[in-house]
Parts: C-alpha cells; structure tokens; sequence
C-alpha cells in the first residue's frame, strides 16, 4: 500500500530475495513518531502489493474526503466500535482490495491514509506473525532484514519481541480490550510500549520474574497512556 503499486501481470507479488529494512533505532523512531500523525510512511518494499491482496479491511476516516469521493459508496460500511462517518473498505473472495485493478491500486494518488501508513516491518520487528489468511504479507515480512549493530539497537529488537510476546501471553493480565486480537494492531501496541521491557528481562521460566507479571502489566499500561498523551 506504498510507494509503488504496480507489478507486471501474472507476476509473484513478492519476490525472493531479501530487503534491507534500515537501522532498527531509526525505522522505530520514525514509527513511534508517525503514530497519530497523518504523514505518509516511506516504506522501500519495491513492486510488492501484498498488502493490497490480503484480506485486509481498510479504515478510511471521515477527513479522507478526496479519497471517499474516489471509492463507490456500495464498497463502503460503518467502521464497528467507531464514531459514524469512519468506514471500512472490504476485499473480494481473493483477498483483493475491490480499489486493487490491473495488479495496481487505481486510487493510488488518493489512496487511504491506512494504505499510506502501512509497514509490514512491525512484524520482524516485533517478531510477531501476521496470521494464517495473510501468506503473501507473512512472504515479504521474512525478506525484511534489520541493521542491529550496536548494543543499543540489540537491546530494542530485545525488547520490541519481548513486548510483544508478553501482550500475546498475558492479555488476562490486562483490563478487557487492551490487547487487540489483531496482529497489526498487537504489533503497533508492542512497539508503543517496549521500553518497559528495556527494564524488564521478563523470563517466564522464572518463579520471581512470573510473581511480576501484574506489575509488568501495570508498566505496560503507564507507558501505553503516556504515549497516547504524546501524540
Ligand atoms: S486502496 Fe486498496 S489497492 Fe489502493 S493501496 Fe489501499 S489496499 Fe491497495
């Protein structure tokens, strides 16, 4: 949903071999700071359009009028949970975004802010899988390689796994709703809140460290609340 759109017909949407993903201190800056900002995410994942043919369903809020103008009302629903004029934009029986024609997106100058601001590196960064219906993304989520070259950069990757296997492990710990059950937005939740676990060597095999599991849970919740309140 990126920088490019467009794949030679017939072509794999994702190919072999690896992708440089950036320095890992510097791709997470950027991420933790364009979260709640409009800006666009540059994202180098070359010719894949993945993410436009993996079931995903798209949020277009009710500001995004160029690109409402551009999308048939019929392919659009009320967004669940959210205040009326948020939508959501579905996929066909393949997977495939109904705005996704001729293998490009034929909106793509007005394309959604979601589209704009999606980065499949959540997932090596947080070592978190994308699931079972999204294969293409799961594909070009393993091409992505990290720079992790100083000790900083390995204690972030550390914890950015780290945080996020405590979300997926402890959602009981936490008050109902706060760990989502998708994989994009466990990931986003990760990647807010990982510096508690630059403290934390959360180790489950370890009777003192388990007797920690609320307290942990109580830090994850202060920096998730701090961080909304720096947007
Ligand atoms: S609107 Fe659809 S086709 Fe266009 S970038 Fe988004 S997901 Fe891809």
């Amino acid at each position: 949903m990126k920088n490019k759109t467009e794949q030679a017909p017939g072509e794999d949407p994702v190919q072999a071999q690896d992708l440089p993903a950036g320095k890992l201190s510097s791709w997470l800056r950027l991420t933790r700071r364009a979260q709640g900002a409009t800006d666009e995410i540059s994202v180098p994942c070359g010719a894949c359009t993945a993410c436009c043919q993996s079931s995903y369903f798209i949020h277009i809020r009710p500001d995004e009028t160029q690109t409402l103008d551009r999308i048939p009302e019929a392919l659009l629903f009320a967004a669940p949970g959210l205040p009326k004029g948020h939508v959501l934009l579905g996929y066909d029986e393949y997977g495939r975004c109904p705005m996704f024609v001729a293998n490009k997106c034929s909106i793509y100058e007005h394309r959604p802010r979601t589209c704009r601001q999606y980065d499949c590196r959540i997932f090596p960064a947080t070592g978190l899988s994308v699931g079972e219906d999204k294969a293409l993304i799961a594909r070009q989520a393993q091409r992505w390689k990290f720079d992790v070259d100083t000790p900083r950069e390995r204690r972030q990757l550390t914890a950015l796994q780290a945080a996020a296997k405590f979300l997926r492990e402890h959602a009981a710990c936490f008050p109902a709703g706060f760990v989502p059950t998708n994989a994009t937005q466990q990931a986003m939740l990760a990647i807010k809140v990982y510096e508690v676990f630059l403290e934390y060597a959360y180790d489950p095999e370890k009777a003192e460290h388990r007797e920690q599991e609320h307290e942990i849970a109580a830090a994850v919740i202060a920096a998730y609340e701090k961080f909304e309140a720096g947007q």
